[in-house]
This record gives structure tokens, sequence and C-alpha cells, in this order.
């Protein structure tokens, strides 16, 4: 089957010829018909992935989606053959303490057994076909589109989470921030939107992305720098915000982060970009909450699910051909993408679709010749 591979630790990627996956007991096998790209790629590729101790080569692709084509033994009972899927990625023991909550997303023992997710140590879903490790991570999609269905599993999932601890802080009379209006964050501010009354002010870097961020709902858009954090003062009384999202999590956003938050507010560091929040007694403002949460349960991701089932969480996507997959990682490395890219395996490449293009127009002449 072809598959997208990050060969070595200079970040090359390369379409490769690899052998077909048969599932193992307990396992789950699907054809793929989705997956899409998340920063955290670019993460992985530019030493994550290394310090993470993940071997190459290895099949990206953390947001997935397929149809169950066959199941191991004790995984049969579990799924139905031909059933359109996500799957959840966070896998863990399911017997720890964490699992037993229902945080696999955090689970004990996830390290120790060389647990990983698909795409992010095991071989992920940017491939015409992939194995999951247990039944209970297929999630039914219903109708759901897989284009926009793939990124609801991280893009959708990872804010979902974050929201949840700090819901309540978001009143009608409550300023969110929002850095960052890609993937994730461009999916925050919907929901947000929808599961709060509260007002919301994303920050970003690019026009595209402010643009993006203010069609699917923010109240403000800013570009993302020291101006933003009078903007947000001046919005919030001189408060600052009750709850800041940060999904870019470098040093930049970071540090205006720090100045954006509330007496007693929520400070959700998303994204793994590396800046580091300096936090201690007349640092942070009091009682302002740091959070750093990972991706999300499983219960969160059904409810995710049934929120775009009611419309509620609109995925800006570009698909792209599996064969063009390493291109679309490009895009995604030179900030090109806006929303969420998603690799589609059976879509015809660029190539395939340029050259249908050219004898269709060339049968066209030969008609209009003939007559
Ligand atoms: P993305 O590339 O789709 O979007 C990032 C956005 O941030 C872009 O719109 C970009 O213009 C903007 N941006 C860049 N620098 C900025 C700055 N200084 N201020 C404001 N905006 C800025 O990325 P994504 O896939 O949405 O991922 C976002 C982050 O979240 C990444 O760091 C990713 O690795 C991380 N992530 C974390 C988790 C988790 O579980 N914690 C899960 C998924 C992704
Ligand atoms: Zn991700």
């Amino acid at each position: 089957m072809k598959a997208v591979q990050l060969m070595d630790w200079k970040g090359t990627l390369e379409l490769r010829d690899i052998p077909d996956p048969t599932p193992g007991a307990g396992q789950v096998l699907l054809k793929m018909t989705a997956a899409g790209l998340c920063h955290s790629d670019v993460a992985v590729m530019n030493g994550l992935g290394k310090d993470l101790g993940m071997q190459l080569p290895m099949t990206l692709g953390h947001e997935c989606v397929g149809t169950v084509i066959d199941a191991g033994e004790g995984a049969r009972n579990l799924v139905r053959m031909g059933e359109n899927v996500m799957v959840y990625g966070p896998w863990g023991c399911g017997r720890c303490e964490m699992c037993a909550e229902g945080y696999e997303n955090y689970c004990y023992n996830a390290t120790r057994l060389n647990i990983t997710p698909p795409g992010l140590g095991h071989d992920g879903g940017a491939a015409e076909y992939m194995l999951v490790d247990r039944g209970r991570y297929c999630i039914p999609i219903g109708d759901l589109d897989p284009v926009t269905a793939a990124p609801l599993t991280d893009a959708g999932l990872t804010p979902y989470h974050a929201l949840q601890h700090s819901r309540a802080k978001l009143t009608a009379n409550s300023v969110a921030v929002v850095f960052g209006a890609g993937g994730l964050g461009h999916v925050a501010i919907q929901l947000i939107k929808h599961l709060t009354p509260a007002t919301v002010i994303a920050l970003d870097t690019s026009a595209a992305a402010l643009e993006l961020a203010r069609q699917v709902g923010a109240d403000f858009v800013f570009n993302s720098d020291q101006d933003a954090v009078k903007a947000v003062k001046d919005i919030t009384k001189g408060q600052g915000a009750d709850v800041v999202f940060d999904f870019v999590g470098v040093q930049p956003s970071v540090d205006l982060g720090a100045q954006m938050c509330k007496v007693r507010g929520d400070w959700n560091i998303v994204g793994i970009g590396g800046g580091v929040a300096k936090v201690g007694f007349g640092v942070v403002p009091y009682e302002c909450q740091v959070f750093s949460p990972y991706w999300g349960t499983r219960r969160d991701l059904y409810e995710v699910v049934a929120l775009a089932q009611r419309g509620y969480i609109k995925i800006h996507t570009t698909p792209w051909s599996l064969e063009d997959g390493v291109e679309a990682y490009q895009n995604l490395i030179t900030g090109k993408v806006l929303g969420r890219a998603v690799l589609v395996p059976g879509m015809p490449s660029k190539a395939a679709r340029e050259a249908e293009q050219k004898a269709n127009k060339a049968a066209a002449a030969q008609a209009k010749a003939g007559k």
C-alpha cells in the first residue's frame, strides 16, 4: 500500500510502497478515507519524535477516518464490517486509574508499555490502510463526511477537552482569548461560541487566519502582538481575559498570554511550540490557573461527534490526494494551510487531475473539429 512516511530526523518525508497490514488479535483494519494534518506532526519532524523515542520510518497521520474492512480475534464482535469510523488517538492501557476514569490520554502505563498513538509512535493513517489497536478506539461517525470528520479527532477533541475545565468561567460577562486561529483554534472559537455565552477575541499573526476566525464566530480579531494586550484590556475594562487558550504555545504567544490573564482566570497552554510560562507569586495574577492539556477523552470525542452531527462545528478543510501528501505537509510546514489540510486516499492526484483535464480538452477540441 501507499503511505506517507517520516524517514529521518532531518524531516524527510516520502510517499512509499509498504506491505499491507493485517490485523492481529484485538486489532481492527481500516481502509482509510481521510487523515488530517496537524501541526504536532511538524513538531515531531523537528525533533520531538526523536526525543520521545519514536522509531522510523513511521507513517504519519493521527486524525484518522476509515471504513472497517477486517478485524482480528477478539475485535470482530466489537465493530461492524463496512462501518465508517474515526480513530480515538491517545491510546492507553485501559487498566490504570487514569484510564479507568476515562483519561486514556493521561494513561500511567502508556510509556512503560510502549503504547503510542497512531502517527505519533505507531504507524498512522496517512496511508491506504491502517491498524487500530483496539475496537474501542473506533468511534462511529454516522453520516459525517470523512474529510471534515477526521480533524474532529484532534483539532476538535483537544479544544473541546481544554474547554471543559474552564467552561464555568465563561459566563455572559466573560471574555475568552484564543491564540492561533489554525486547525485547533478555528474549532475552539466555534465551541466557545456554541457552548458558552462568552465574548471571543481571536489573535493570530496571519491575516487569512484572522478572517477565518471572524467567519467562524470570533467577536473581535487582532494581530497577535503587544498592541493586542491593550486591545484585550480595553475590551475587558482593564481586567484581562477570564480564560486564555493558547493554540500556538511559542514564546511570543506565551509572553502575550501572561499579560492578558485575569485574577482567578484560566490560562490553557495547548500549543507545543516550546514557549515557557513563568509562574510564581506576583508573577501571574492571583489565583490564575495554568493548564497544559493533552488531547482528550473518548467521552469527549463522542460529544464532539454529536456536536458536529448537529451542525455546531464546521471544519474548514483543504483535501489532498495521498500521492500529493508530501506537498501537503510542506504547505503545513511553511504556514500555508488555512484550517486543516486533509489527505484523502482514493482522491486522484494533482497530476492525474491535470492529465484528465487535458484529455477532456483534447477530446472536446477533436469533437469540435470533427463537426
Ligand atoms: P496550525 O498550524 O493549524 O495553526 C497555528 C496557527 O497559529 C496559525 O494560524 C498561525 O498563523 C498561528 N500563529 C503562529 N504564530 C502565532 C503567534 N505568535 N500568535 C498567534 N498566532 C500564531 O496548528 P494546529 O494544528 O492548530 O496546532 C496548534 C498547536 O497545538 C501546535 O503547537 C500543535 O502542535 C499543538 N497541538 C497540541 C495538542 C495537545 O494535545 N496539547 C494537540 C494538537 C495540537
Ligand atoms: Zn495533533
